[in-house]
C-alpha cells in the first residue's frame, strides 16, 4: 500500500491496466484520487481507493466537471473535482448554471458560449437547495471544448476555439487557463 495524491504518476501502461481511481494519459497511468494504490497481481490492475469523506460544495468552492445538458436557460454540469484552498476533493454532483451567470453580460442562450461535453471550471455562488456555479470570472469557464463536427479537442487561438480538422472556429465562454488544467477527466 502507497498512498498517492491525484495526478501522480503510478506506472505505464505496459505495465498496468487502469483501474478503480486510476486513468491512462500518453501511455502512463496516473491516479483520479487520493488514496492507497494496489496492483491486484492478477490481472495487473491498478487501483487506488479513495479514502476522502464525501465534501460539500460551499460558496467560493471551485468546480471542474463536463456539461451534461443544456436546457434553456440553465445549463447541468456533472461535476467531477471540487477545489477548496488549492487542494482537489472528488465531487461529484448535479451543479447547475443560468445563462446570465456565463459571460457576465446578458446572453438569451447558454449555448451561444457552451457546449455538450465542455469542461467547465465553475465558481459556486449559491448552494441553497441546488448548487449554483457562475462562469463569469476571467480563470473560469470552458478548459476544454470539443469540435461539434468531429468530437477532437479544440485549441485556444486568440479568443476564439479553432479546430485544425475542420478547419472552423466556434465560440466558447473560455477561462484563461484554457488547456492547462489536466486531471484525467472521464467524458
Ligand atoms: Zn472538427
Amino acid at each position: 500500500m502507497k498512498y498517492v495524491v491525484p495526478g501522480q504518476f503510478l506506472g505505464t501502461a505496459e505495465e498496468y491496466i487502469p483501474g478503480e481511481g486510476a486513468y491512462e494519459d500518453n501511455g502512463r497511468i496516473f491516479s483520479s484520487c487520493a488514496g492507497d494504490m494496489s496492483v491486484d497481481e492478477k490481472n495487473y490492475r491498478i487501483n487506488v481507493l479513495s479514502k476522502e469523506k464525501p465534501i460539500h460544495a460551499e460558496v467560493g468552492d471551485e468546480i471542474i466537471g463536463v456539461i451534461s445538458e443544456i436546457n434553456e436557460p440553465i445549463v447541468v454540469v456533472m461535476s467531477e473535482y471540487l477545489i477548496r484552498n488549492g487542494e482537489i476533493h472528488e465531487y461529484h454532483d448535479r451543479t447547475l448554471i443560468h445563462a446570465s451567470r456565463i459571460t457576465g453580460h446578458f446572453l438569451d442562450q447558454a449555448s451561444r458560449a457552451i457546449k455538450m461535453r465542455d469542461v467547465v471550471k465553475a465558481r459556486v455562488v449559491s448552494t441553497r437547495g441546488k448548487i449554483d456555479l457562475s462562469l463569469e470570472r476571467p480563470e473560469d469557464g470552458v478548459i476544454y471544448g470539443f469540435c461539434s463536427r468531429c468530437r477532437k479537442p479544440l485549441e485556444k487561438v486568440n479568443n476564439a476555439l479553432y479546430c485544425k480538422y475542420c478547419q472552423r472556429t466556434e465560440m466558447r465562454k473560455t477561462s484563461s487557463k484554457y488547456g492547462e488544467i489536466s486531471l484525467g477527466l472521464k467524458r
